[in-house]
């Protein structure tokens, strides 16, 4: 299945747009593929003989892809600052390796000269197998390296039980769609609404679901398939989906943010994905914005998820007498409120405020300009997105707030799936985040 029409307009707003949909699936990854990622794998090592730096120009390449979406020949040797001729040089090696292919010629922006023939990921390479864990469902797909949904499927799983059986159930229900693909895949990436630590691989806290914690997914996935898996919390993934496929390409300073039960953050900061100690997810969540404030489920008081989180929607809902209360979500209040319900506004409105209230801290602390919203908030509508925006502005110093932008992901549903593939993608490229 394709990608959502939104995702599609929100690429073409930032440059250079990507190509329809494939559907279909070409040969096996080349052995040329396998040296690309072995070279990439040699270069996180950070160790460059002199003979390397052909590798690290080619690195360079796939990385200017990644930031920049598709781009000519002439456009990557003006990005990367080498010679033509080097930049052809990497570009026939990588065609040949069935990396990269040429996209039809393009009219040239002055109208005259030689049509740029733009250069991006090949349809049929670099295949990842992506897998996003939720309470109760799992969801599986083969994407290629353009974001491409090649084939996908969802499958119910236990949500409470022994983890070796959950396991055994994700297992099952992962291989469903990626065993047809079984020998082509670059490798898999998995996604879980859980702590993480991401350098052992190891499921640190799960309040959705408890069971996943000690799970051994990862070694089974990647002896099942024989390549890597890699495991990252979901909304760490999202940040890392935002910068291939969404809105956070080629912008060096956003977080992604996920509003529902708690409050989750995957922040890029100066093109890399922000990670606390040993790969240790930041908890924003619970940084404190009220002292006096509701007590938190993770012990502590005044946290910005008791404000910003559903919980304090609906409670307050129940409260203020808004028709809906326990039923309660942005959408919702937004419909209300377009129906006259003043009710329903002040409650938006104060919850605009809660929200903004952390985002302007992210600002001040880490001159954000960009925050990408995942969640239920993402259909509260335009005029919630405006307000919201000023609502940040305004709490931030002037000097920071100049350009601080408010979107909704335009990934949608599939920003698990899209996070998890692009997670494979950085870790196998070697490229950032
Ligand atoms: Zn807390």
């Amino acid at each position: 299945m394709a990608r959502t029409g939104r995702t599609l307009q929100a690429l073409d707003r930032r440059g250079p747009a990507t190509r329809p949909v494939s559907a279909g699936v070409g040969p096996p990854a080349s052995a040329g593929v396998g040296a690309v990622l072995d070279d990439a794998a040699t270069l996180r090592g950070g160790l460059l003989s002199s003979t390397d730096v052909g590798s690290a120009n080619r690195a360079r390449l796939l990385q200017a892809l990644v930031d920049d979406g598709p781009t000519s020949r002439a456009d990557l040797a003006r990005r990367i600052n080498v010679p033509r001729a080097t930049i052809s040089t990497i570009v026939t090696g990588l065609l040949e390796a069935g990396v990269l292919q040429e996209d039809p010629p393009q009219p040239p922006l002055d109208g005259i000269g030689k049509p740029p023939r733009p250069l991006w990921f090949a349809p049929d390479a670099l295949l990842c197998g992506a897998i996003s864990v939720s309470r109760g469902s799992v969801d599986t797909a083969v994407i290629n390296a353009r974001g491409e949904i090649l084939a996908r499927g969802r499958s119910q799983i236990s949500a409470d039980g022994a983890t070796g059986a959950l396991d055994d159930e994700i297992v099952a229900a992962a291989s469903s769609v990626l065993w047809a693909f079984r020998g082509r895949l670059t490798g898999i990436g998995l996604t879980v609404p859980a702590l993480c630590h991401t350098d052992s691989m190891q499921v640190l806290a799960c309040t959705p679901i408890p069971s996943l914690v000690g799970t051994r997914l990862p070694p089974l996935l990647s002896e099942a398939f024989g390549v890597p898996c890699v495991l990252e919390q979901d909304v760490r993934a999202f940040a890392v989906g935002e910068k291939w496929f969404g809105l956070g390409r080629g912008i060096p300073d956003f977080a992604a943010l996920q509003f529902g039960v708690g409050v989750g953050a995957g922040i890029v900061l100066t093109g890399h994905l922000m990670s606390g100690r040993g790969g240790h997810s930041v908890q924003l969540g619970h940084t404190c914005v009220d002292p006096d404030g509701i007590a938190c489920s993770c012990g502590l008081r005044g946290c910005w998820e008791t404000l910003a989180g559903h919980r304090w929607l609906r409670n307050e809902a129940v409260r203020r007498g808004v028709p809906g209360g326990r039923d309660t979500t942005p959408k919702r209040l937004a419909g209300r409120k377009a129906a006259g319900d003043e009710a329903a506004a002040g409650l938006l409105a104060a919850y605009g405020d809660n929200l903004a209230i952390g985002m302007a801290n992210l600002v001040q602390l880490l001159s954000l300009q960009l925050f990408i919203i995942h969640g239920d908030v993402v259909h509260a509508g335009e005029e919630f997105r405006a307000e919201l925006q000023s609502k940040v502005v305004a709490r931030c110093l002037p000097a920071l707030a100049g350009d601080v932008r408010v979107e909704y992901s335009a990934l949608d549903q599939d920003a698990g799936l899209l996070g998890a593939a692009a997670t494979v993608l950085t870790r196998r490229l070697g490229v950032a985040p």
